[in-house]
């Protein structure tokens, strides 16, 4: 039973000088069983763990992550959380997310720092207008919030954009309830909770290869050794084709790096996220107050995770022209993380050919903002052997039928 974080923890600490705070979580050794592993210890692995617990009393679980929890995708996006997909079954798994979000902190009693702050998408061209209506209207046929402006409104918001650049902004799409989260906290705060119910999380523990019996996966093993398993759930991103094919799957994914930077620390000067599909570019400030900027992925496939000085340079051309005000803002550390991309931008929430082996993978740019919800619903698919509604269109079988959810107009710049 983990204590409660409070002001009065806060104030009992400070007494002791804050050395006698518990540990979020433990560092068992794997057992050799498990009702259920989970693979990948990234906020949508350990949120997955954390619901089977706390949703399905589902105790009996390992999260086995091949480095240290958060440090894939997790602990490299940019954090932008926002519902607003083109189609139906989009809205209905970011919304859910989005509906857990607001009140994750109490739910994890641990601040994962939601804010709210809203999420501007500018239109530079009639394709763009065209674009942002359309998805504006399906939104609000969805009951997911959408509000078209005006160049005017836009400034209002974002008073030192430059409207008139090479690629003048026409319109934009606002969704307020979107927004940022703090990555780092909604791993730990998942891992703190799942801990708490009896999950084991397994950290430096690789998943090598699948014990694989008539159809039927019966454990993994691992650089800890083998470990059986009633069922298997596989939520590792971009190593989802490489973890597939141990299991003699092909995945229909790609993984590209995406790339991210941000700048030194200023004062509060945008309070709002923006994005701009068209430029590839979108921006917003972290709590420490660094421009946190992003583009889209690299054009190649590759598992590298580093920065490089061309995808700089393509997302810092527009920004400049759209924020000359930020022309001389210092850049102060850039990275890469490996995403893992359908035909169709929309992730793969399935059962597969092998019995009991579950994925949960294909997010690509624009996982994050799911974790919550992705979470919740293939924790409850793995517990009840039936994928929930919301995760049912979003089968492998899509590829398949040709009944494809296509977002990549949507998810264009990523995110
Ligand atoms: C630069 C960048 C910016 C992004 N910006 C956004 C954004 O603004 N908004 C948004 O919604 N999304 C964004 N994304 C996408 C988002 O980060 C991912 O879709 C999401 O984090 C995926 O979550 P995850 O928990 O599935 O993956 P991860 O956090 O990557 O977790 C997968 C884990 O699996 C582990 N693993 C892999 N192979 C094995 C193995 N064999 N054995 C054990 N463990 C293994 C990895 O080490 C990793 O920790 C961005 C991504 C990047 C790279």
């Amino acid at each position: 039973m983990k204590s409660k974080y409070s002001i009065f923890s806060l104030l009992r600490n400070s007494l002791s000088y804050h050395e006698n705070w518990e540990s979020q979580w433990r560092s068992p050794d794997p057992k050799p069983h498990y009702d259920v592993i989970i693979i990948g210890g990234g906020g949508q692995g350990l949120a997955t763990a954390y619901y089977l617990a706390k949703e399905h009393g589902i105790t009996n679980v390992a999260v086995l992550e091949k480095g240290w929890i958060g440090g894939g995708n997790t602990g490299r996006n940019t954090t932008i959380v926002r519902s607003n997909y083109l189609w139906d079954e989009s809205a209905a798994l970011y919304d859910h997310a989005v509906n857990l979000w607001e009140n994750l902190s109490q739910e994890l009693n641990y601040n994962v720092m939601f804010s709210p702050r809203g999420l501007l998408h500018l239109a530079h061209n009639v394709h763009d207008m065209q674009e942002i209506q359309r998805r504006g209207n399906s939104n609000y046929m969805n009951g997911v919030d959408a509000e078209m402006l005006t160049p005017a409104q836009v400034k209002g918001l974002v008073p030192f954009i430059n409207l008139n650049c090479r690629y003048p902004v026409m319109g934009g799409v606002l969704q307020r309830r979107g927004g940022t989260a703090r990555h780092d906290a909604v791993a730990w705060g998942y891992a703190r909770g799942a801990d708490a119910c009896g999950v084991d999380i397994i950290q430096n523990c690789e998943v090598t290869g699948f014990d694989i019996q008539n159809g039927v996966v019966k454990g993994v093993q691992t650089t800890r050794g083998a470990i059986t398993a009633g069922k298997v759930g596989v939520v590792t991103a971009g190593h989802a084709g490489v973890v597939a094919e141990m299991a003699g799957i092909r995945l229909p994914i790609e993984s590209f790096p995406l790339q991210a930077f941000v700048s030194e620390p200023l004062k509060p000067i945008i309070d709002i996220v923006v994005m701009s599909n068209t430029i590839h570019a979108y921006i917003s400030q972290s709590d420490k107050g660094e421009l946190v900027f992003g583009g889209s992925g690299d054009p190649y496939v590759s598992y590298s995770q580093r920065g490089a000085f061309n995808q700089l340079e393509h997302v810092v051309g527009p920004v400049v022209e759209l924020y000359p005000i930020f022309s001389r803002v210092r850049m102060m550390r850039q990275w890469g993380g490996i995403t893992d991309v359908t035909l169709d931008r929309s992730p793969i929430i399935s059962k597969s050919p092998v019995e009991n082996l579950y994925f949960n993978v294909g997010w690509g740019t624009g996982g994050f903002k799911a974790t919550p919800g992705a979470g919740n619903i293939f924790a409850a698919s793995l517990a009840k052997g039936e994928m929930h509604p919301i995760a049912a269109p979003f089968s492998i079988d899509r590829h398949y039928s040709g009944a494809l959810i296509d977002e990549a107009a949507a998810a264009a710049v990523a995110h």
